[in-house]
């Protein structure tokens, strides 16, 4: 299998869940053996576990002197689509919240293309188990055959409550029944997220609210249990920072970001993730466009 970049470039604009700033951002191709990198405010940052320095909530990466914050959504849309090499420009400091999912960064990224570039792809391989614990939930990495088979549960108060799903990520299953999961929260812990500068830019068009008895945006729920499917969407972004594909079976209860990328360092750490040829991830993949490849 070898490694695929965008066939060409597209922006999308909007702002900033947490910082409530507006932001364009401009996805370009970018060549074998780049990764995912993010560019603004004269720093590049690797899309990499290694560079978070902020979990609380979303995902940050930051060096250089600069950061950039919520990268989970727009690197769940990459990675689930097997796009391993893109340069990503942003002309502000966050990610745009768009409608709180990863659905108008897939659109963007189906209706761009993906093309093989000429260069193997290699996978990280789970070859013994990995798992963390925060007391209230934990995260694990258990070795599995092919692909990356993902086992989410959450347990929230009323209305939300206890949830669970379970899926071999594909580009046709992120698709079809995660993409389109949007972040979510509470009405009553908004005032205590202003005051820590968080979700000031949240709105009922980026983020699937509820108060006591059910969520308060007009449309409702896109599923029944929309948030487990966001919470398997960020979980999907958070592992895209492990450098490569994961071969495995991540599963978590009551997990997060902050779960995500402890559970990522302790595996890296731990030598439970071994490099190799990816022989697993093409699959369903339809390659569009041109190849750059001569
Ligand atoms: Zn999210």
């Amino acid at each position: 299998m070898v490694q695929q970049t965008l066939a060409r470039g597209f922006t999308l604009t909007g702002h900033g869940v947490h910082g409530g700033h507006p932001v364009s951002m401009t996805l370009a191709p970018a060549g074998a053996g780049a990764g995912i990198v993010f560019s603004g405010a004269g720093a590049d940052i690797e899309a990499h576990w290694s560079r978070v320095d902020a979990s609380n909530l979303r995902t940050r990466l930051a060096g250089d002197g600069a950061s950039v914050s919520t990268v989970e959504h727009v690197m769940a849309a990459l990675a689930a689509l097997r796009v391993d090499n893109a340069l990503v420009l942003l002309d502000g400091d966050e990610v745009p919240a768009m409608d709180g999912s990863a659905r108008d960064f897939v659109s963007a990224i189906d209706d761009a293309g993906v093309v093989a570039l000429p260069a193997p792809r290699r996978a990280l391989r789970v070859v013994k188990p990995a798992r963390v614990s925060d007391g209230a939930g934990w995260a694990e990495l258990r070795p599995a055959n092919a692909g990356l088979h993902l086992d989410v549960e959450i347990a929230f108060p009323c209305p939300i409550g206890r949830q669970r799903l379970a899926l071999d990520l594909t580009p046709e299953t992120f698709r079809r029944e995660l993409a389109g999961a949007r972040s979510f929260g509470f009405l009553r812990d908004a005032e205590r997220l202003w005051r820590e500068g968080l979700a000031l830019g949240a709105n009922l068009d980026n983020t699937l609210v509820f108060d006591a008895r059910a969520a308060i945006n007009p449309q409702g729920v896109r599923f029944a249990d929309e948030c487990v499917r966001h919470k398997m969407l960020d979980v999907v972004g958070d592992l895209a920072l492990a450098g490569a594909p994961i071969i495995g079976a991540f599963r978590s209860y009551r997990g997060g970001h902050s779960l995500n990328l402890a559970l990522l360092e302790a595996a890296a750490r731990a030598g439970a993730l071994a490099l190799e040829l990816d022989s697993a991830h093409n699959e369903g993949v339809s390659v569009t466009g041109r190849s750059l490849s001569p």
